[in-house]
């Protein structure tokens, strides 16, 4: 029997949660946010499973882009941190792609281009984030000069917001304000929301969402929160057990022992670590389903195995099914239990596990 662990990703899931996103804003259209291999999913099936009723697509750099187009993806692809160099234009050019004006010489660069095919431009405001986008001052007259470039068809007035994950956050507030004041005036589509400010801030909503990890069925939110409550799930990362031993009170567990047995304990071993992308610093505790039943990890994860307490399920032998995350297990609980985010489980699973997809209605 091959190793059994892998990730089932629902295609159909993936289609709801971004009807899901467009029906927070009648009338908006949306990128959907496939960067990073499609937070894990795999961009190739997930974009050509959306392509059919996507608006548009969004990634981070240019390499992400061209894979979707040598796959066959015809809808256009916005690059969120534009290009990094100015050669990339010509290749952009070719691939029919949107970049992202975030700085002063991706606009240099983006002027003085002659591209073959006129196209639009995502310019980016830095209303508070201060990670990327042109100062306010600056962005008008950077404005001016794009609607100057003949090639330049639309231009998008985009910002990115800091705290959308804490609905009502004051500095969300401060940035919305920023952002009119200093672009109120100039014409072209807005877009400013991504997956928490589509399900949780309508004053963010504009003319383009660019909704990412709730595509992927996991909520922005550290709490719950009615909007999100309609997402699914996509993926299923899941394995089996690969011994069950009993312990009696005082054994300890793993590396280091940092797990001890306060009373007798079944112990079931399974064959997923931290190199199949499992968070090494899940603490005793963490969720995890064997057999559909959920219960937690005891003692540190390893490479390639972590363990569970099996003590309340006296029939559980190797071979039964485990959940590490999926429709049983939120992701969200697993990577609270581990001190880090959804996002980071998605785009951490390795190469060591085999995807593969189908289709819910
Ligand atoms: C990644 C990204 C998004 C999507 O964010 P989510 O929190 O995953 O919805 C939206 N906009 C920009 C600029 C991004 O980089």
């Amino acid at each position: 029997m091959a190793r059994p662990t892998r990730a089932r990703v629902d295609l159909g899931a993936i289609r709801h949660n971004y009807r899901h996103a467009k029906a927070q804003a009648a009338g908006t259209r949306a990128l959907a946010v496939v960067k990073a291999d499609a937070y894990g999913h795999g961009a190739t099936a997930v974009a050509r499973a959306l392509e059919p009723e996507v608006d548009g697509f969004a990634v981070a750099c240019i390499e992400e882009a061209l894979e979707l187009r040598e796959s066959g993806i015809r809808t256009p692809i916005v690059l969120l941190e534009g290009v990094f160099e100015p050669d990339e234009l010509a290749s952009a050019d070719r691939a029919g792609l949107t970049p992202v004006v975030h700085n002063q010489e991706q606009l240099d660069w983006v002027c003085a281009a002659r591209p073959e095919r006129a196209h639009a431009v995502w310019l980016k405001m830095d209303t508070g984030m201060h990670r990327l986008g042109l100062a306010p001052d600056a962005f008008a007259a950077a404005h001016a000069r794009l609607a100057d470039c003949r090639h330049v068809t639309d231009v998008v007035l985009m910002t990115h917001l800091a705290c959308a994950d804490t609905p009502g956050h004051a500095a969300t507030e401060a940035q919305l304000a920023s952002f009119q004041s200093h672009a109120g005036h100039l014409p072209g589509p807005r877009s400013i929301a991504n997956s928490a400010a589509v399900l949780g801030c309508r004053a963010a909503h504009g003319d383009w969402l660019r909704p990412g990890i709730m595509l992927y069925g996991a909520s922005p939110f550290g709490e719950a929160h009615p909007s999100a409550a309609a997402l699914r799930p996509t993926l299923t990362f899941e394995s089996r057990l690969i011994g069950v031993r009993d312990l009696a009170a005082g054994e300890a567990i793993g590396y280091g022992r940092r797990f001890v047995c306060a009373a007798p304990t079944r112990v079931g071993v399974v064959a997923a670590g931290y190199a199949d992308g499992y968070p090494r610093h899940a603490q005793d505790g963490t969720p995890i389903a064997v057999n559909g039943q959920p219960t937690r990890i005891i003692g540190r994860v390893s490479m390639d195995m972590l363990t569970v307490d099996l003590t309340d399920q006296p029939e559980a032998r190797p071979g039964d099914p485990v959940q590490l995350w999926g429709d049983q297990i939120p992701a969200n609980a697993v990577a609270a239990a581990s001190d880090t985010i959804a996002y980071q489980l998605f785009t951490s699973l390795s190469r060591r596990v085999p995807i593969s997809y189908e289709r819910s209605g």
